[in-house]
């Protein structure tokens, strides 16, 4: 797959003193009831914000206000962007839709407003501004540029975190130049933005694993001048472009490929063990004999994720979820479900006290 198209880029065509940057939009880091500590606050870090595995996300395009819509070419490139992160073979599907009500995920194409996402799940966040994603320029000018900059935009989306601010990449920079450099055109960046975008480091457990990949879609492109260390880097820094086989491997290690046997069934007033690792998830089918409220529930010392879905023609669409993560009680749905339709519950296991002592029951 040519999805990393120029490894041979000079440097400094890759990294045009005009660089235009993606400010992401974080959310707040995750707070956990009083106790929670070690493993269990570092594997619950990790899984934040992650999307359960074989969720369909829907993508829609504004058409209106004419600032936020883009010509066909534009949407072209994410929706390319899109079929190279599927390509690499995960568990998550991707399908643009052609109404706002069903889209996860609505993305705008304002110029000037510069290119940004928010991160994983929280794109579910209502806000005032119905934007998850905007492109602030031109896809299509410099072709390698905007399909990186789609890629890097859904790769928020997925969960990730800027790579250049890997706690464990030991960049040190030098910060008058950085302060500088970004607050110039295009970017006009306030020492908040710049801040909060380049110089503050992630929390260890929530970047991609525990080394530091520059060629990661994840990193910026820097100028000559703003590395102090390491000393390679002063002349500056142009990942290779295209998702690295680190991308790879990370996105796949959350939403891996999904096994292609049907869901074991979920039987009335029956516990089914969860036999999994933390991070894993497991899936069951469940079709109600009699039209009513039925409740879910996990049970056990556990962190779960559990998700409801109706099966429907064009993919599962949620009905309900509940993440009992950092709290003492278990995850719990009640929900009214019709007879005979069929339902998938999801289940994913963020952390246990101890292997084999956690399951779920509807009743
Ligand atoms: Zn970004």
């Amino acid at each position: 797959m040519a999805t990393r198209p120029d490894p041979g880029r000079p440097l400094a065509q890759a990294i045009r003193a005009a660089h235009r940057y993606c400010t992401a939009r974080y959310p707040a880091p995750p707070t956990f009831a009083a106790g929670v500590s070690g493993a269990r606050a570092r594997l619950l870090r990790e899984s934040a914000g992650k999307w359960l595995n074989g969720s369909t996300l829907r993508y829609w395009f504004f058409d209106k206000p004419a600032r936020w819509a883009a010509p066909e070419a534009q949407k072209n490139v994410v929706r390319e962007a899109f079929r190279r992160w599927k390509a690499v073979g995960i568990g998550l599907d991707f399908v643009e839709v052609g109404r706002r009500a069903e889209a996860d995920l609505r993305i705008a194409f304002e110029a000037g407003d510069g290119s940004w996402s928010y991160v994983g799940t929280d794109v579910r966040t209502a806000r005032d501004d119905p934007r998850t994603m905007n492109f602030g320029w031109s896809l299509t000018e410099d072709a390698a540029n905007g399909i990186d900059t789609a890629l890097h935009e859904i790769g928020h989306t997925l969960g990730f975190p800027h790579e250049h601010q890997n706690p464990f990449a030991g960049i040190v920079w030098n910060e008058p130049a950085v302060y500088r450099s970004l607050a110039k055109p295009p970017n006009g960046w306030s020492r908040a933005t710049t801040f909060a975008n380049i110089i503050e480091k992630i929390a260890p457990d929530t970047v991609q694993g525990s080394a530091w990949d520059p060629d990661s879609i994840m990193h910026y492109p820097f100028e000559a001048g703003l590395i102090d260390r390491p000393a390679r880097y002063r002349a500056g820094l142009a990942p290779a472009g295209g998702l690295s086989a680190r991308d790879r491997a990370w996105v796949r290690r959350f939403y891996p490929p999904r096994a292609n046997r049907p869901p074991a069934a979920l039987k009335l007033l029956e516990t089914a063990p969860l036999a999994l690792a933390p991070g894993e998830q497991a899936e069951f089918r469940f079709t109600p004999a009699a039209t009513r409220d039925y409740e879910f529930r996990t049970f056990g010392s556990a962190d779960t994720v559990i998700a409801l879905y109706e099966r429907r023609r064009g993919g599962a669409v949620e009905l309900a979820a509940d993440d009992d993560s950092g709290d003492a009680r278990n995850a719990y749905l009640k929900v009214r479900l019709a007879a005979r339709r069929t339902y998938l519950l999801r289940v994913r296991l963020n952390y246990r006290r101890r292997a084999g002592e956690t399951a779920v029951m509807v009743w």
